[in-house]
């Protein structure tokens, strides 16, 4: 994955501008200087994009523009219409919208989605959020029978949408198991999709948060590191209540790591938030069995 930075237009004197406006803005406000610069950097970074790709078609929703490939004409009207089924259920459970509508780039097979940007995520991925664009695989590629139903219930929008909304609410202040825990737990809600597989059972050898708060993308089993970031977030919801998440976004909009805005939210130190939520996982979340889907 490259660095947001490297993908600004203009390259370097560019940056060095915007970290210079940044650093000026920092000496007059208390939030960490970053937390200004970020902003600006995916801002030139969409627009980049936004350029690149405009000659594709397009079609716009009320808070969305779908860019496609031909191939794709019979499939847009389906992402539209899923797009905007994801719009309220995400902005209401962050509390959150986005000013501007949110560009969708849709590839048409997986090769063409792995060349995008200097993509290399996840090969079996349905689509991934970076730089203030969701950039998705066509319905075609991975459905049999293509249905609205089903690519919204199962498709990416709903869990790419929440990456991202809380990119702009906490403008780049978080951790990637908090935005995949995030993204996994609105998923879980709007449309009760979990990813359960053999491999990332929650009654095993599980990844400290430490591990997780440190190379989350190189841990050698990702199922197992997404579900523990489901947890890890389902606990504060679940256990603590829905307003105690939303009171942790408001600290990581405010610049609080993590780590503190959960020790603040709940009241607890990281140490006992990570016993009790692989405790309350382990007694509280699906497992799976051979004959469970
Ligand atoms: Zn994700």
């Amino acid at each position: 994955m490259r660095n947001l930075v490297e993908m600004i237009p203009g390259g370097v004197p560019v940056v060095v501008g915007l970290m210079l406006a940044s650093l000026l803005l920092s000496s007059m406000v208390p939030i960490r200087p970053q937390m200004w610069l970020y902003p600006l950097v995916r801002q030139a970074v969409v627009m980049k994009i936004d350029y690149q790709t405009k000659n594709m078609l397009a079609q716009e929703t009320p808070h969305f523009i779908i860019r496609y490939t031909p191939s794709d004409a019979d499939m847009v009207a389906m992402v539209a219409e899923a797009a905007e089924a994801a719009y309220e259920p995400v902005t209401s459970a962050l509390h959150y919208a986005p000013g501007k509508k949110t560009l969708i780039l849709m590839h048409p097979d997986r090769q063409a989605m792995k060349q995008a940007y200097g993509w290399s995520g996840d090969a079996s991925a349905m689509g991934f959020y970076w730089g203030g664009v969701i950039q998705i695989l066509s319905p075609k590629a991975w459905m049999k029978n293509p249905s609205l139903n089903e690519f919204i219930a199962t498709g990416p929008l709903a869990h790419e949408y929440t990456h991202l909304v809380l990119d702009h609410m906490a403008r780049g202040n978080y951790s990637r198991w908090f935005t995949e825990g995030l993204a996994q737990y609105v998923e879980y809600q709007v449309n009760g999709y979990e990813w359960v597989t053999a491999d990332n059972r929650l009654t095993g050898k599980l990844y400290t948060m430490d591990e997780l708060d440190g190379d989350f993308d190189n841990l050698d089993n990702q199922a197992l590191a997404y579900r523990q970031s489901l947890a890890a977030v389902r606990y504060i919801a679940e256990v603590h209540g829905e307003a105690k998440l939303t009171q942790v976004l408001t600290y990581l909009t405010k610049g609080e790591r993590v780590n503190k805005a959960i020790e603040k939210s709940l009241g607890m130190d990281y140490g006992s938030y990570e016993t009790m939520v692989n405790l309350w996982a382990q007694g509280n979340m699906k497992q799976y069995s051979k004959i469970a889907k």
